[in-house]
């Protein structure tokens, strides 16, 4: 494994990489021009969202404009366009930073995401510079509300299936839309469609379509779970004409855009459920203790303050893992020099490098929101089961997060598939790590593993990380030697492998930030990191050893001899002192009773 930092990073570091070997971004070191960003948002969040939920609830959509036009009057709207369009054209940190305190209203949120994400940034990243000058100004101020229209009644997950026509007219100088387009955010009040169709039978293309074309009509509002402040509508193209001026990017290459939009989608989304779930832990703490049962708040029981310890920890690990790419990105794009700054393809470029870890946030935060919000409702009782408390609105706006942006087992599936295509061309180089564990198996005796003491490199915590990576390798190994190409074919292996390099992931991603806090912020005044840092470095690493036997026991099913030597390797690797979990879920707990809030 390297153990010396690169200048640039790469896509997968974390697989490659020693534990604690490199810098990486946390929200420990946010710039003040960054926290200033983050503390508009949350004074247009008290000021104009909060209050008017209830009727934002009940679909009224011109409130909903009004108050994305606020948004846009502070920028908020064209923060992710480039400035020569009229835009802010702010870091990515930034961006997720607004994202993160947007998304504590998942109906605003899904709003403005779709006018700030799939709306505008097909045009920002695969525009010719007319659509950007007619479009994106407008886009940024909020006057033309967009949406984006992919998916399809017979094609969601295969979305490339999509039936909607665009057949060439007028010797080629206009083409003709029909279709229909279903579950599209923003369509009740969408001025432009970004819609995807098959030119001449199978040339996947994208159009911009402008919704007062003859031709397109809206189907009734869908009745959704939850998100109910947003619209999402069918959308139906019934021969609607388009000037040639409309197609987006080139014909047959709208894959590059769904694919494209969807990696930066995911990394949003990541982050968007982390700021759900903070606002649900900071409502269900109010309440606990608030809330008297056998004449004392609820929040005094250790079976709700597990639930705490279980919510902070999780969230503060999801935080660690979101702003490490955020930060990645940054770095990758500030490198680009010159004029290739401004070139979308770069930016592409440097955006797709990140995928695994796109979809890695996208599938864990997910997660983490959905069980967050499950505590939430848990922890209100029977009171949670109530309209009247915004947790049951929380429990089910956070359910469509493991559905969009690519589902998660769609998700779960290129995470894996990803990284066997990096090591194929040669950019991840698994052999070596290969070596390294068979060189630890090789040891003729067990390692020593740190005490638990307190220590402000994190030994015990690193030595869980580094023995977690062994165990990975080591397993995806196993699953590569037995099934080879056809391994694609394997989901259930596929998914197993997911969860063993999402735990990773996350688990490297927690020490590394805590490593930093220690560093920038002292030892003392990091006691409730550290205490989080070792409670999801314990449960990621027991979820990887469980992950692996499971998978281990497959692989191997119809061979006893190699059964058995995979599970010697599996204790070698797993040995490890046992960690006092409920004492740390007590530390961290008792900082979020504090705190009445994520005590980060
Ligand atoms: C509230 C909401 C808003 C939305 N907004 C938009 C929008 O603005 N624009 C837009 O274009 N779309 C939008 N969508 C659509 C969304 O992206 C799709 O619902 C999603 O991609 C899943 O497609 P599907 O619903 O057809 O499910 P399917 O693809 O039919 O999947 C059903 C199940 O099968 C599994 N599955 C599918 N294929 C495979 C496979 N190859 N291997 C293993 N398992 C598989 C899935 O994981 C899932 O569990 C929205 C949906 C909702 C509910």
């Amino acid at each position: 494994m390297q153990d010396t930092p690169e200048t640039t990073p790469t896509g997968v570091g974390f697989l490659t990489r020693k534990v604690g070997s490199e810098e990486i971004q946390t929200p420990e070191q946010f710039t003040e021009e960054q926290q200033m960003f983050a503390s508009t948002v949350r004074d247009f969040m008290n000021k104009e969202v909060y209050p008017r939920i209830d009727d934002l609830e009940e679909k009224d959509f011109d409130q909903m404009i009004e108050v994305l036009d606020k948004a846009a009057e502070l920028g908020l709207v064209r923060i992710g366009i480039p400035e020569e369009y009229g835009g802010l054209g702010v870091d990515k940190t930034t961006t997720m930073l607004v994202m993160e305190e947007i998304s504590k209203y998942a109906g605003f949120s899904a709003t403005y995401g779709a006018q700030t994400g799939i709306g505008m940034e097909p045009i920002i990243y695969f525009g010719t510079e007319e659509q950007k000058q007619k479009w994106l100004p407008k886009l940024g101020s909020a006057e033309t509300i967009g949406a984006y229209a992919l998916t399809e009644p017979g094609s969601g997950s295969d979305a490339l299936a999509a039936k909607t026509k665009a057949e060439p007219v007028d010797g080629g100088e206009a083409y003709e839309i029909t279709g229909t387009k279903m579950w599209i955010t923003n369509a009740g009040f969408a001025d432009l469609f970004t819609v995807f169709c098959q030119v001449e039978g199978d040339k996947f293309t994208a159009f911009l379509v402008e919704a007062d074309r003859d031709g397109v009509s809206l189907g009734p509002e869908e009745h959704k779970m939850g998100q109910h402040g947003s619209s999402t509508r069918q959308v139906n193209f019934d021969q609607v004409k388009v000037p040639k001026e409309n197609i987006l990017g080139e014909i047959g290459k709208g894959h590059k855009i769904a694919f494209n939009i969807l990696n930066i989608g995911r990394f949003k989304l990541g982050v968007g459920s982390l700021g759900g779930a903070k606002r649900v832990l900071e409502l269900s703490v109010k309440y606990a203790k608030d809330r008297e049962q056998f004449d004392q708040p609820i929040s005094d029981f250790g079976a709700i303050r597990s639930k705490f310890a279980d919510m902070a920890t999780e969230l503060y690990a999801l935080e660690s893992s979101c702003y490490r790419v955020a930060g990645y990105m940054d770095q990758t794009l500030s490198k680009i020099e010159g004029t290739a700054a401004d070139d979308p393809k770069k930016i592409l470029e440097a955006i797709e490098e990140f995928a695994v870890e796109d979809s890695i946030i996208k599938v864990y935060g997910s997660e983490v929101a959905n069980d967050v919000a499950d505590h939430g409702v848990q922890i209100h009782g029977g009171y949670g089961y109530s309209s009247e408390y915004e947790v049951e609105r929380a429990y089910r706006d956070s359910r469509i997060s493991r559905i969009y942006e690519g589902t998660n087992e769609i998700n779960r599936m290129l995470i894996p598939g990803l990284i066997l295509k990096r090591t194929m061309k040669g950019e991840i180089k698994l052999f070596e790590l290969i070596e390294d564990v068979e060189a630890a198996l090789g040891e003729s005796s067990r390692p020593t593993p740190p005490g638990q003491d307190d220590d402000p490199e994190l030994s015990f915590e690193q030595y869980l990380c580094t023995r977690g990576k062994m165990m990975v390798v080591y397993t995806a190994n196993q699953a590569i030697q037995k099934h080879m190409a056809n391994l694609r074919e394997q989901q259930e292996i596929l998914l197993n492998l997911a969860d063993l390099l999402i735990e990773l992931y996350v688990m490297d991603s927690t020490i590394n930030r805590t490593l930093q806090a220690i560093r920038d912020e002292g030892f003392d005044e990091t006691r409730i990191h550290r205490a989080a840092t070792r409670l999801k470095a314990t449960r990621a690493f027991n979820a990887i050893r469980d992950l692996s036997e499971t998978l281990l026991s497959h692989l191997a099913a119809d061979d006893a001899d190699k059964l058995n030597s995979h599970f010697e390797a599996l204790d070698q690797l797993s040995f490890r002192p046992r960690v006092d979990q409920i004492g740390l879920e007590r530390i961290i707990a008792e900082a979020v009773v504090d705190a009445e809030k994520y005590p980060f």
